[in-house]
């Protein structure tokens, strides 16, 4: 079967790889796990042995009927086809109040799919994920320099992030252009700085890095309606409520400063 480009299908084929990801999870056998994509089953295969209720969730139907047939008799493990963008992971783990995320996530859905685990983070508390290494030197930038942006702000807010190591292009089939790394996230007991409203949070980061060349004022005014601001003097209202000087650029504030933010727009 070819692989499709489209669904972002570059599959794990080196073993150690695998088996290094399988340590960095250490799945158990009293807990549930998500998979999402798990294409040829690279990392299923060893989840599965571990014990562990495995629910997989996969898009391409053609690698649907394998996997079952695979792990047929297998009773732990499930596999729902369906775009990981659209599924109700609370619903999906019941009886299991929470579970953990593991994926070797297709790279054309990186930002979106961060997004709908970050938001469903109630019952999801860690997620192992490998991505295209530049995104998580972006998930796990500091502020400052160029690579922090909308996705570190998205993902730092809830969670804690390391980088655990890189995997180069050579061990995947077909191999990707780019290198990979893998990623664990942590869901935190209290975000780093509380907001009356995460929706606006994520809006506002949006707006900020819009375009990071212009400073915040810029965005904030080319952006105004999309936070349902009223007018110009609103902006300049509730940068000073939050101490911040409009001429800063997104990439030098601190989650503590675009929480402050946050609530001075969100009276
Ligand atoms: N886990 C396998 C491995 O490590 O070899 C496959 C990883 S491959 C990078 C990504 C997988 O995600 C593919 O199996 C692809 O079909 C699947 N996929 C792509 N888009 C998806 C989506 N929106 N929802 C669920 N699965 C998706």
């Amino acid at each position: 079967m070819k692989a499709k480009r489209r669904l972002g299908q570059n599959f794990l084929v080196d073993s150690s790889y695998q088996e290094r990801i399988i340590r960095a999870v250490n799945p158990r056998a009293d807990e549930t796990i998500i998979e999402i994509g798990p294409g040829h089953g690279a990392l299923t295969e060893h989840l599965v042995d571990s014990g562990a209720r495995v629910i997989a969730i996969e898009l391409d139907h053609e690698l649907i009927l394998p996997l079952r047939a695979a792990f047929a008799t297998r009773d732990h493990f499930s596999i729902i086809q369906a775009d990981a963008l659209e599924v109700d992971f609370a619903a999906l783990i019941e009886p299991a109040a929470t579970a953990r995320v593991v994926a070797n996530l297709p790279y054309y859905i990186s930002t979106p799919i961060m997004q709908r685990l970050i938001e469903a983070r109630t019952a999801i508390t860690e997620m192992t994920v490998m991505l295209q290494r530049e995104v998580v030197e972006c998930i796990t930038a500091a502020p400052g320099g160029k690579e922090y942006g909308f996705i570190s702000v998205l993902v730092q807010y809830a969670c804690e992030a390391e980088s655990l190591f890189d995997v180069p292009p050579g061990a995947f089939r077909p191999a990707p252009k780019v290198w990979s790394s893998v990623l664990r996230l942590t869901r935190r007991a209290a975000p780093v700085a509380e907001v009356r409203d995460e929706t606006m949070l994520i809006e506002l980061a949006k707006v900020l890095f819009s375009q990071r060349r212009k400073t915040i004022f810029n965005n904030l005014r080319s952006g105004y309606t999309r936070l349902n601001l009223p007018d110009v003097e609103a902006i300049h209202a509730a940068l000073s409520q939050a101490g911040l000087d409009p001429q800063r650029r997104a990439e030098t504030l601190t989650l503590t400063e675009m929480a402050a933010l946050t609530n001075a727009l969100t009276q």
